[in-house]
């Protein structure tokens, strides 16, 4: 297990995103466990928060916008949409 982003190598949990997960309650001890976010279709492995806002999901609507199946895409969401589910 890497705890480096798939797609630029920098931490998975970078230091932007620590700190507003902190200052929204999320335990220190939580965080260890961070794995990332799953970077299907653009890399096979997990990734940033950067890069997952700024090209897994693009490239996912654009893949939902191309005909792939909303079942497929929920599959692939499954873990981004939990933790948001968390935060909110
Ligand atoms: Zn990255």
């Amino acid at each position: 297990m890497t705890d480096k982003c798939c797609i630029c190598g920098g931490n998975l949990l970078d230091d932007e995103s620590r700190a507003r997960y902190v200052e929204q309650g999320v335990s220190e001890e939580s965080l260890k466990d961070w794995l990332g976010n799953n970077a299907r279709p653009v890399a096979n492995g997990r990734c940033c928060n950067p890069c997952n806002d700024e090209h897994v999901i693009p490239a996912r609507i654009n893949r939902l916008h191309a005909g792939l199946p909303m079942q497929a895409l929920e599959d692939e969401l499954g873990h981004y949409l939990r933790v948001r589910r968390e935060l909110n």
